[in-house]
C-alpha cells in the first residue's frame, strides 16, 4: 500500500481498534491524564488546564475566545489569511470589539503594528502558522510587551512541525488541532490555557458545550474529582495518545527537524522545476509550501484544479489549493506529521516533473 493522501502515524490508526471503555469507567478514567501530560510537553507548557477539546481546530478556536471574550473587550487580531479572519468573525459574534491588523497574504503579521493598534486590550490574538498562506508570524514580541493583555495563539498547523515553547514566549492561551502535524485523524483540538487565562474566564460563556468553568471538572485539571460533563469521543483520545506517543518516542527536535528537511527539499525542488514561492522568505513554513501556480506550464488545456486531480488519481498525493484572493493562484502542498518523509517528496517534486509542461 502506498502511502496515500492521508497518513496519520500507524499506532494512531491502531488505537481506534482498541476495545472500547464506557466514558464512565475507572480504567478510562485514569487513562485521561496522560494524554493531557504529553500535550503539555509538546505545547511547552506547565498549564494545569491543557486538554483535547471534542471537535475539530476551530472547536478549539471557538472555546479560548468564547470563554476569554464577551461584550465590553477589545481584541487585537492579527490577520494574514482565512484562520486570522475565522478568529474575528468568532470575536465579533461573542460582542468584543475586534481591532483589525491586516497583512499582505503570504507575508507574515507585522507585530509591532499589533502592538500600536491599542492601548489596552484585553487580548492580542494571531495565528502562528497560517495554513491559507504557509506563512509563520513570531509571537515573542507580543509576548514581551502585552501588558496585561492576554495572548492567544493559533498553533493548529505549527504544533508538531515547528518548535513551540508557550511558556516561554508569554502564550496565555493556544488551540491547535489532531490532523496537521500531529499526524492523527481529525477530531479533537488541544487546548491550553495559562492560569492568568483560567482567571478571567467569563463566569457564563456564550456556549455550554465549550464552557471552561465546567470543563476544567472534567478534565480533572485541577486534581480533584472529574465531573461529567459531555461523553468523552473515547476512541479519539486513544488515538490522539497513540500519536503523541509515537511523537515523542522519535523525540520532538527530530520531528521538528524532519519537518523541516521535507520543507526545504521541496522548497529547493520545486523551484528547480521553476516555481516560484509565494510566502515571504525567511517565514515560510516547512509544514506548508506554497507556491504560485505556473500558468505556462499546464499541459494542454489542463486547468490547476486538473493538475491537482492527476496528482491525486495517478500518484495518491494530494495538494491544496488556494483559498480566498489566491484562490486558483496557489498551490498548498502540505507535508506533515507521519506524511513528512523525504521519499513522499521525491514523488512530489517526481510527479510535478512529469506532469507540467
Ligand atoms: C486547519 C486549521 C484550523 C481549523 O481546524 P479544523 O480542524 O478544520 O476545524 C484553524 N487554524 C489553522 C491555522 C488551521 O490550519
Amino acid at each position: 500500500m502506498g502511502p496515500g493522501p492521508c497518513n496519520p502515524y500507524p499506532e494512531a490508526t491502531a488505537a481506534f481498534a482498541r476495545p472500547m471503555l464506557g466514558h464512565l469507567d475507572p480504567e478510562f478514567i485514569e487513562l485521561l491524564d496522560e494524554p493531557n501530560e504529553r500535550l503539555r510537553t509538546v505545547f511547552g507548557t506547565a498549564n494545569a488546564l491543557t486538554f483535547p477539546v471534542s471537535g475539530t481546530g476551530s472547536a478549539g478556536m471557538e472555546a479560548a475566545i468564547v470563554n476569554l471574550l464577551g461584550p465590553g473587550d477589545t481584541v487585537v487580531i492579527g490577520v494574514n489569511g482565512v484562520f486570522g479572519m475565522r478568529m474575528c468573525d468568532l470575536a465579533a459574534r461573542c460582542g468584543a470589539d475586534v481591532v483589525r491588523v491586516d497583512a499582505e497574504w503570504g507575508q507574515p503579521v507585522d507585530t509591532a503594528r499589533m502592538l500600536e493598534a491599542h492601548p489596552n486590550p484585553s487580548m492580542y490574538a494571531v495565528v502562528h502558522a497560517e495554513t491559507s498562506t504557509g506563512v509563520r508570524t513570531d509571537v515573542e514580541e507580543l509576548g514581551a510587551n502585552k501588558g496585561d493583555a492576554l495572548l492567544l495563539i493559533d498553533c493548529v498547523t505549527s504544533l508538531g512541525g515547528l518548535p513551540m515553547d508557550l511558556d516561554t514566549w508569554g502564550v496565555d492561551a493556544a488551540y491547535s488541532g489532531t490532523q496537521k502535524c500531529l499526524g492523527v485523524a481529525p477530531g479533537l483540538s488541544p487546548l491550553t490555557l495559562s492560569d492568568t487565562a483560567r482567571e478571567r474566564i467569563k463566569p457564563v460563556p456564550q456556549s455550554w458545550y465549550l464552557d471552561l468553568n465546567m470543563i476544567a471538572a472534567y478534565v480533572g485539571s485541577d486534581g480533584g474529582a472529574r465531573a461529567y460533563h459531555h461523553t468523552a469521543p473515547i476512541s479519539m483520545i486513544f488515538s490522539l495518545h497513540a500519536g503523541l506517543g509515537a511523537v515523542l518516542d522519535e523525540g520532538i527536535p527530530e520531528v521538528i527537524a524532519r519537518h523541516a528537511a521535507c520543507g526545504e527539499a521541496i522548497q529547493a525542488g520545486v523551484q528547480k522545476l521553476g516555481l516560484k514561492l509565494f510566502a515571504a522568505e525567511g517565514h515560510r513554513l516547512p509544514q506548508l509550501t506554497s507556491v504560485w501556480v505556473p500558468e505556462d506550464r499546464l499541459p494542454g488545456s489542463a486547468t490547476e484544479a486538473d493538475v491537482r486531480s492527476l496528482l491525486l488519481s495517478r500518484y495518491g498525493i494530494e495538494i491544496g489549493g488556494g483559498l480566498g484572493p489566491v484562490a486558483g493562484k496557489v498551490w498548498r502542498i502540505g507535508c506533515m506529521g507521519n506524511t513528512a518523509r523525504l521519499r513522499n517528496v521525491e514523488l512530489l517534486l517526481g510527479a510535478l516533473d512529469e506532469i507540467l509542461d
